[in-house]
């Protein structure tokens, strides 16, 4: 089966749970393993997309809030802050690690435009061709959801997005728990963790319900949505727990997580 340790493209997603406290503040412990795991699987040949949220997360803790604001432009101000923040340990973790990183924003309207979108592939492109990790976020100053509905509104989905523009073979979705289960396992002693989805039904959709943590935005939900976009260009998809070992295991052929099979491979393997 085509999968994850045969891909030479990995985009990865990392929410704000696993990248800060409950406080907001940093959680350099987590940052650092994750940089340290990503640095060698590039070390080992592989090519490594960082799509990264906790921009507005670290922006609060920074700035000592209680809550998030609740205007727009708070959340936008809170987001530049923590944006900066966030660029600023992954580019020195990174450095430590003999990486190099680079800090690509992005909108609907830059995936969606023809000619933009050519202008992020190119330079995504470069960026790889160059090894260098390119760290992707949404460019929450002029993604304004509450204005115009014009942005793509969770890096679950951003996340697809980028994995296709780049022609990645793989997509992890790293988050606060450790797959997708038939049950909320927060709420349900009983809920069972689902290792193969082969097919993306309602059903499935239905299932997945809406628990995420406090500080992300993405729940299951949108992580399905993640799954369904990218298994539909063949991508193949994995939602795995904070554990940065678990993309050692993943690269290694272990079964961690939940594995989305894109229906290409699903069917080949028949
Ligand atoms: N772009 C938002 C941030 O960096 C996160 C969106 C999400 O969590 O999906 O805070």
């Amino acid at each position: 089966m085509a999968n994850i340790q045969n891909a030479k493209r990995i985009v990865i997603k990392v929410g704000t749970s696993t990248l800060t406290y409950e406080n907001g503040k940093p959680n350099i412990r987590s940052i650092d393993h994750l940089c340290r795991v990503i640095s060698d699987l590039c070390n080992s040949g592989r090519e490594i997309v960082l799509v990264t949220s906790g921009a507005l997360g670290v922006g609060i803790g920074k700035m000592g809030l209680e809550e998030r604001p609740t205007d727009t432009a708070g959340r936008q101000a809170m987001a530049a802050v923590g944006q900066c923040e966030l660029m600023f340990l992954y580019d020195k973790i990174f450095a430590e690690y003999g990486m190099k990183t680079a800090q690509v924003l992005l909108t609907r309207y830059d995936v969606e435009n023809e000619f933009h979108k050519q202008n992020v592939i190119e330079c995504m492109s470069a960026l790889l061709d160059m090894s260098i990790i390119p760290i992707v976020n949404e460019n929450d100053t002029v993604a304004i959801d509450e204005l115009t509905g014009s942005n793509i509104g969770d890096n679950d989905n951003l996340s697809a997005i980028v994995a296709r523009l780049v022609g990645a073979q793989s997509l992890v979705l790293i988050t606060d728990i450790d797959g997708l289960y038939n049950r909320n396992p927060r709420e349900d002693d009983s809920a069972v963790q689902i290792p193969v989805v082969l097919e993306i039904t309602d059903a499935l959709k239905e299932m997945a319900g809406g628990s995420g943590s406090k500080r992300g935005t993405g729940g299951m939900v949108t992580k399905i949505q993640a799954a369904e976009c990218a298994c539909a260009a063949g991508i193949d998809t994995y939602i795995v727990s904070s554990d940065p070992n678990n993309l050692y295991a993943l690269t290694d052929g272990k079964v961690v997580g939940t594995h989305f099979v894109p229906p290409s491979i699903a069917v080949s393997n028949e």
